[in-house]
């Protein structure tokens, strides 16, 4: 490692390579170091059943990579990066039905009956203007002149976005299958439906599906992080893997040091570098719930009932705005649900480098309570047989990863919550404390899903905590 690099990043997942690659885009030194033997964090892939297959062990399904401001502009595709667009991106099956969200919003209002003209009314502006939108909302705070310009469009959005997903749901929809849909996107939001802002997290979801896609990476989302690797060393950047931190001790001297940790294990790590007033609104910071996740080896493609599950790369189950609902705020309220809202990803039906021929792997969770150690086996495959009968039949294996052992696999997600903290609106935009991405230290950085705009693979924390730090720390 060089003796003296002018940055160090801790923690390889994709917002640590985006942090390193923007520091390394300006010409200075970098070196990443990686407590695990992979690179990756939340975007890593491996055999956790048979022999050949290959599953996602946290992310699987990449809106917000491709939609992403900062990965757009990285060539990635150079170093074997691809995307592959299921034909459907996301069905929602009821027990009479299935909805599903197409590319096009046309063809979506046409499958939502009596709600096809609010469907359209809501969501033909937001998609036309996605670029503007994803760049306001997966952005720090702030007032840009591009804002005045989309006043009418941000007002109503506003107005729409502050709502419940409940509240907004029945507002604006009459039926249920439209309601559904949206209660299953803003579900992605970790939080009970009830709560301010998730109807606004559930339209911008869809916006992402209609206007950006819902794809998979080819060979699993691991090449996402080889893929940023690749562009990180095209600029003369290093990552170490097995070099967990745990003081600062461990670290070279360097201009700036950016941490792709959650608060808890920044105080343990930097504590001594740090005041006491920054320490105590750190250790304040609320962490969300958690989640439980399933990965099975299929000898054959789930038997859903609704055929056009099987042209779907993303499936929401659990029914229902009033069953999502009740799954969420049990548990908001600390325990587990018995009919969980499941989301479930199966790439091997647009992706043959997932599986041997001719069998599947497919990967699915459901939100528990923070470090729940309820066993949800049984009723995340109940909810997957309601809508496809049969489904238990063709398990050949399956991997089971609670709360505590995804905190195992990466010492980011606490209690199993794989956003890096609570994404409620008191902190969505100001996380982990006003300052977001800097501390009373000149040196030292949060870079992870800890600051705005939040979880998701998409590396803008990376790429702002970058921009902070050039600011601050190589003035
Ligand atoms: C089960 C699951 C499913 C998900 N599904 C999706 C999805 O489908 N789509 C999506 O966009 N997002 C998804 N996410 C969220 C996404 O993975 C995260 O939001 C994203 O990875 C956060 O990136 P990050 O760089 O901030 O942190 P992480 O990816 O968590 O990376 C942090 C890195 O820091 C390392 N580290 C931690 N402590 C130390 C230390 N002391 N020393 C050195 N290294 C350290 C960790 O080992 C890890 O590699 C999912 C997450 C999980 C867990």
């Amino acid at each position: 490692m060089p003796e003296r690099p002018d940055a160090v990043v801790i923690g390889a997942g994709p917002n640590g390579l985006a942090a390193a690659i923007r520091v390394a885009q300006t010409g200075r030194s970098v070196i990443v170091l990686e407590a695990e033997e992979t690179i990756g964090g939340g975007t890593r892939s491996a055999t956790l059943t048979l022999p050949g297959f290959i599953h996602d062990v946290c992310s699987a399904v990449h809106p917000l990579a491709v939609s992403s401001s900062f990965f757009r502009t990285l060539p990635l595709a150079r170093y074997g990066l691809e995307f592959i667009h299921p034909e459907i991106p996301l069905a929602h099956p009821l027990d009479d039905t299935a909805v599903a969200l197409t590319r096009s919003v046309e063809e979506t209002s046409a499958g939502l009956g009596a709600d096809a003209a609010a469907y359209l009314r809501v969501m033909r502006p937001l998609v036309r203007n996605a670029d503007f939108l994803m760049r306001q909302f997966f952005a720090p705070l702030r007032l840009t002149p591009a804002m005045a310009a989309h006043g009418p469009l941000l007002a109503r959005f506003g107005l729409m976005a502050i709502r419940s997903a409940v509240g907004l749901g029945n507002a604006i929809f009459k039926q249920a299958p439209a309601r559904a849909l949206l209660a299953g996107l803003a579900a992605h939001a970790i939080q009970p439906l009830e709560n301010l802002s998730t109807g606004g997290y559930g339209l911008m979801l869809g916006v992402t599906a209609h206007a950006f896609g819902w794809p998979v990476a080819r060979g699993g989302s691991q090449k996402i992080a080889d893929a940023l690797v690749g562009e990180l060393q095209s600029f003369g950047g290093r990552v170490m893997t097995g070099r967990r931190v745990v003081s600062m001790a461990d670290l070279p001297p360097a201009r700036a040091y950016l941490f792709d940790v959650t608060p808890r294990q920044l105080v343990t790590i930097a504590g001594e570098a740090l005041p006491r007033s920054y320490l105590n609104q750190l250790n304040r910071f609320r962490y969300g719930p958690g989640v439980f996740k399933l990965d099975w080896a299929l000898d054959a493609p789930i038997p859903w009932r609704d055929p056009r599950c099987l042209r779907a790369g993303t499936i929401h189950l659990g029914g229902s705005l009033e069953e999502i609902a009740t799954s969420e705020a049990t548990v908001g309220r600390g325990q587990a649900p018995q009919a969980p809202y499941v989301l479930l990803s199966q790439p091997s039906l647009f992706d043959a480098t997932r599986a041997p021929a001719g069998k599947h792997t497919v990967w699915a969770y459901c939100h528990v309570p923070n470090g729940s150690t309820v066993d949800m086996t049984d009723r995340i495959e109940a909810q997957v047989e309601r809508y496809a009968p049969g489904f238990r039949n063709r398990v050949l294996a399956r991997n089971v990863m609670t709360p505590a052992d995804i905190e195992r696999h990466n010492a980011n997600c606490i209690g199993g919550d794989i956003n890096g903290g609570s994404g409620d609106l008191r902190q969505w935009f100001l996380r982990p404390t006003w300052r977001r991405y800097a501390t009373p230290n000149r040196q030292i950085y949060i870079c992870s899903s800890s600051t705005p705009p939040t979880g998701g693979v998409h590396g803008l924390c990376g790429f702002f905590a970058a921009q902070t730090a050039l600011r601050r720390a190589f003035r």
